[in-house]
């Protein structure tokens, strides 16, 4: 994948591919955020690991996301309010900031180097947007986290150099990372606490009992518990959760280096930016000061002819003054979209556990959702148990008739964004 962040990753070894039998108290399938944030918990707690990664680590969404630490789920707080009632509202506010910090936290306790910039802004380019924004500030206040607070059409001019925004919500304890270099670094950590990863080891299928077997081409791992992270990239491995999500790809183009002085005029305060559309763009700069530019959501995940083509006008739409800038890389990712849009984490059986379903601000969440499974390992399931009773929604249309379904409600909201209704 010629992203941006695959040419500016720090060196990382190959790791060896799985052959013969091993054995583990947990084997953990996937090494993206969430599988690894999940074995460097168990790791801490002093458990015998072994990740298997079918490629290598941070292939999927987490080493070529758009490295935004978004707080909270893709349903706003309130939203899970009034469709899952009050105790489910307080219990995922409690847990809406945690992933933000154990990000902070995991940079500085194993120094890792990925280009940690703090603060974030949820830009709005209509008055039904603005709305929304003052009542997801509302609910954020209600939840504690009160440095969240709305600006104007001046105040955005601050955060960011275009006419299109009337306004916003800033969220300082939002940022934005180099996320491959994060997932290199927690896998270093978790390397020197004695874990152990392998590569090129593509998990075909996993035999459920009392000691689980997960298999691979070449080896199996034996292990008393198994942690199913393979999100959108799961393939057939374990078809009863492939069933549950829906692949949805989204892309991102990198300009060339801006130069200190253009780029303090895009983006002044350095914060990430969202729009609040259904299909939205999101932007911010690296820390050598390229814009990495992001949307373009394809359901389903299937590939598109021009990344660039697709991405690059809006882009310019944003920043007029860009047309002449080169684009460096462009690239896709796939994450996973579940039916309500919020995280499943449950158990296929006792000691099969599963997080998947992101879709599409999953960050901060996976780091959360790997803590969540690490917990229900080492026999502290409550609040594991509390997002796991979440209800499962099959998508509309069935296996086959589920990505025409969901296209042409996207349209629905995508009109209704562009009318501003
Ligand atoms: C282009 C893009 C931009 C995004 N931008 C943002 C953003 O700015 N902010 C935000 O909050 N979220 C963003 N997201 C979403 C976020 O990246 C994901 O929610 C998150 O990274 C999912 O992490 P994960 O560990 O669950 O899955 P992944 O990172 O996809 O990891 C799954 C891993 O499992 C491996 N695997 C799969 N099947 C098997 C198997 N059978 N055997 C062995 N290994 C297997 C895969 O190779 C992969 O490495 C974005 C997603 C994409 C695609």
């Amino acid at each position: 994948m010629a992203s941006y962040y695959a040419a500016s990753a720090h060196p990382a070894p190959q790791r060896p591919k799985l052959s013969g039998k091993e054995t583990a108290d947990v084997c953990i399938v996937g090494a993206g955020f969430t599988g690894m944030s999940a074995a460097l918990e168990l790791a801490e707690k002093g458990f015998n690991v072994i990740v298997l990664e079918a490629e290598r680590v941070g292939f999927g969404a987490s080493g070529r996301n758009g490295g935004q630490l978004v707080n909270g789920y893709s349903r706003s707080l309130g939203h899970i309010g009034r469709h899952y009632g009050e105790e489910a509202e307080r219990n995922c506010g409690e847990m809406a900031l945690e992933g933000a910090t154990i990000i902070r936290d995991r940079i500085d306790r194993f120094g890792i180097e990925c280009d940690f910039a703090e603060g974030g802004v949820v830009a709005a380019l209509n008055e039904r947007h603005m709305r929304s924004l003052r009542e997801q500030t509302e609910e954020w206040h209600r939840h504690g986290h009160t440095s969240v607070h709305m600006v104007d059409r001046d105040g955005i001019r601050a955060h960011v150099g275009s006419d299109q925004y009337v306004g916003g919500m800033v969220d300082p304890y939002g940022g934005h990372f180099h996320p491959l270099n994060f997932l290199l670094g927690e896998a270093r950590a978790f390397e020197a606490m004695s874990g152990r990863i392998f590569e090129s080891s593509r998990v075909t299928g996993v035999s459920q009992g009392q000691k689980p077997i997960v298999k691979t081409e070449d080896g199996e791992v034996q292990a008393d518990h198994v942690l199913l992270c393979g999100n959108a990239y799961l393939g057939n491995a374990v078809p009863k959760l492939t069933q549950q999500i829906m692949p949805v790809s989204s892309q991102v183009i990198a300009t060339e280096p801006l130069g200190s002085e253009l780029a303090q005029q895009l983006l002044p305060t350095r914060h990430c930016i969202e729009d609040s559309r259904f299909v939205l763009d999101y932007f911010r700069l690296s820390a050598d000061n390229r814009l990495l530019y992001g949307g373009g959501t394809v359901y389903g995940a299937r590939d598109i002819a021009s990344i660039t083509g697709r991405i690059r006008p809006g882009m310019l739409k944003t920043f007029p003054q860009l047309a002449d800038v080169k684009i460096d890389y462009a690239w896709s990712g796939n994450f996973a979209l579940t039916m309500t849009r919020i995280p499943q984490i449950g158990r296929l059986s006792d000691n099969v556990l599963f997080s998947h379903g992101d879709s599409g601000h999953g960050v901060t969440t996976t780091q959360m959702l790997g803590r969540r499974l690490a917990e229900a390992v080492d026999g502290d399931p409550a609040k594991f148990d509390t997002l796991a009773a979440f209800p499962y929604l099959p998508f509309i249309g069935g296996r086959l008739f589920r990505v025409p379904a969901t296209v042409l409600g996207s349209w629905y909201y995508s009109l209704r964004d562009k009318l501003g209704i």
